[in-house]
């Protein structure tokens, strides 16, 4: 397991100046990586508090639409990124492949029901 958040995972955007550089900006830096990251069998209840733990750490950092693309281009299969779920993000996937285009918020709020989260703003 990493030692802290997806800050500190090494860049894979490429090997073009200044790629990854968001990384040094973002909120969850020197955070506990199991912040991001189920632990083994980690469910209910346990997982939800996790979740909107690292959600409210997403929420304030300056480089969230970064992470999020960064996230969403390269498949990460697991952990919380740009405040998505690895659920969020198979659902917004599963979307797009359908043709159902739903705009992520600028700073993809917490959803309030339940939700992806990636409904339009004002919704
Ligand atoms: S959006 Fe969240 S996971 Fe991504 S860099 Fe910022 S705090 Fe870390």
């Amino acid at each position: 397991m990493l030692s802290v958040g997806p800050s500190s995972l090494p860049p894979t955007e490429g090997t073009a100046p200044g790629a990854g550089v968001w990384r040094e900006d973002a909120a969850c830096r020197g955070i506990e990586s199991s912040v991001f990251f189920s632990p083994d069998g980690e469910r209910g209840q346990a997982r939800a508090r996790r979740e909107e733990r690292a959600r409210r750490i997403c929420e304030d950092c300056p480089v969230l639409s970064r992470c999020r693309d960064h996230a969403l281009a390269t498949g990460e299969p697991y952990g919380i990124w740009g405040g998505m779920t690895e659920t969020d993000r198979r659902r917004h996937a599963r979307r797009l492949r359908r043709g159902e285009y739903r705009p992520l918020t600028p700073r993809h709020a917490r959803p309030e029901s339940g939700g992806t989260g990636d409904a339009a703003p004002g919704t």
